[in-house]
């Protein structure tokens, strides 16, 4: 076994923040000493004076290699995952789709065909459940069985991904009976669907009219409904990319009832803005769902409230990329044929850094704990991954605070052709990166493996109150 030691850092997690060297034997933390103990033998001694040491991010929700209309998302789990490690990401989790008329277990399988022995970091799945019927109901055990712990719906996207309300409610009866979380993407699908159609009839086809169709009223409404299926269930539930004030606050009073919801944001939703949709058919770079918002109403506001006060818990960023040139054009004339998504899988965990170390928007701690250690207990993989620990995987992210690094398509390492973050200024710059022991990522250089990344088989929701 190689034993390595980090030394000279300063060790931050979602609890404490110390200074401490990391022993490392194989690939895990076995060691974390103090500066007055005698550094013990190792085979290679990391120098980390004057730096960070984080516990390696984790992205709960990602989407590589996925169909959306007539575009596939241009990472790989190889170009994604590798993008991932570069900006300190050292697990995601990513989705099988279950289209209608597929079979549930055969969607994991192609997806973990698609992941195997192909990502740079380690990978866990939750599940899309896109049929809701008798045969996916049962194949749900199988997916069960090989550690998926959480399943997603959609109340939007009709005749695609769309559930009924009653569809919403049998999962969730079935996920109540085993203590796994239900994922939901709320945002009323048939009501946004009228005012698309509605757009497109009186011409209003631009990119813009993505985001006015699909109303921060109609995502609150869709997270009120399923959180109240959820009380009448007794599932867990988890709302995904969060980007309206409306789901704050329906998720804090759903909290204070004492009911198991969780909300998720994305950076986008933090850093970006309904006028970027507003620059004729350049907007298209913008369109994901739900929509970039309007900070003048509050939105952006309630989201850095609700991360660094605890309604909401966990960053993640619905990576999604796809190119301007050839996919996102295939919108130009008509707006509903623009791929919806956006490439941010790299800068995550970055602009979180700079958000707490040149913002000050909350702690590094609460930081970590909404980047890495409340995803890592949320999907049932606290204490192996999420924190730095005896024990735990040596998954970390050691970064200069000092340093400043411009992002932009000309450096980012995601396979595609713009950045939506084009040319902001970060503080803090990744510069050694491992996973389970390996360094993958050096001085900035990618050093892993393209097989290196495992599956990981979750438990269950570990933030239950
Ligand atoms: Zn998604």
């Amino acid at each position: 076994m190689t034993r390595k030691l980090i030394t000279g850092g300063t060790v931050v997690t979602a609890t404490e923040t110390m200074r401490a060297d990391v022993l490392i034997d194989g690939e895990k933390i076995v060691g974390l000493l103090g500066a007055d103990v005698e550094s013990p033998e190792v085979d290679l001694a990391i120098d980390a004076t004057d730096r960070l040491v984080f516990p390696g991010s984790i992205d709960a929700h990602t989407h590589m290699e996925i169909p959306f209309g007539a575009a596939t998302s241009k990472d790989t789990f190889e170009t994604g995952t590798r993008a991932a490690a570069w900006g300190g990401t050292t697990t995601i989790i990513d989705f099988p789709i279950q289209m209608k008329g597929d079979s549930l277990i055969g969607s994991f399988e192609q997806t973990m065909a698609k992941a195997a022995g192909n990502s740079a970091i380690d990978f866990g799945f939750h599940q899309i459940v896109g049929d809701v019927n008798e045969q996916s109901l049962a194949e749900l055990n199988l997916v069960l069985e090989e550690g998926v712990t959480s399943y997603k719906l959609f109340t939007a996207y009709p005749g695609v991904y769309y559930s009924t309300d009653g569809e919403v409610a049998r999962v969730m009866q079935w996920a109540a009976g085993n203590g796994s979380t239900i994922l939901m993407h709320a945002e009323n699908g048939s009501a946004i669907d009228l005012l698309r159609e509605q757009a497109i009839a009186r011409g209003d086809t631009s990119p813009l009219a993505h985001a006015l169709t699909r109303p921060a009223e109609m995502e609150g409404e869709a997270a009120h409904r399923v959180i109240l299926l959820a009380e009448m269930t007794g599932a867990p539930v988890y709302i995904v990319h969060i980007s309206a004030k409306q789901v704050v606050a329906e998720i804090a009073a759903a909290r204070r009832r004492g009911t198991n919801a969780f909300g998720e944001t994305c950076p986008q939703y933090l850093y970006l803005e309904l006028d970027m949709l507003d620059q004729g058919f350049e907007g298209a770079k913008y369109v994901c769902s739900p929509p970039l918002r309007d900070p003048g109403e509050g939105h952006q506001k309630a989201l850095w409230q609700g991360l660094a006060g605890g309604d909401l818990q966990v960053i993640a960023t619905d990576h999604c990329p796809f190119d301007f040139e050839g996919q996102k054009t295939l919108g130009r004339n008509d707006f509903t044929q623009i791929p919806n998504g956006l490439p941010v899988v790299e800068h995550r965990f970055p602009l979180m850094v700079h958000a707490a170390l040149e913002e000050g928007r909350f702690s590094l701690n609460r930081m970590v704990d909404v980047s890495s250690t409340a995803p890592a207990k949320m999907f049932g993989l606290y204490p192996q991954k999420g924190t730095i620990a005896v024990g735990s995987d040596a998954d970390l992210a050691i970064v200069d605070p000092g340093a400043k690094v411009v992002l932009s398509a000309e450096s980012h390492h995601m396979n595609v052709d713009y950045s939506c973050f084009e040319g902001k200024e970060l503080t803090g710059r990744i510069e050694t990166v491992m996973s389970r022991g390996s360094i993958i990522v050096s001085d900035g250089k990618f050093v892993g493996k393209q097989s290196h990344g495992r599956y990981l088989r979750r438990g269950l929701n570990q933030l239950l109150q």
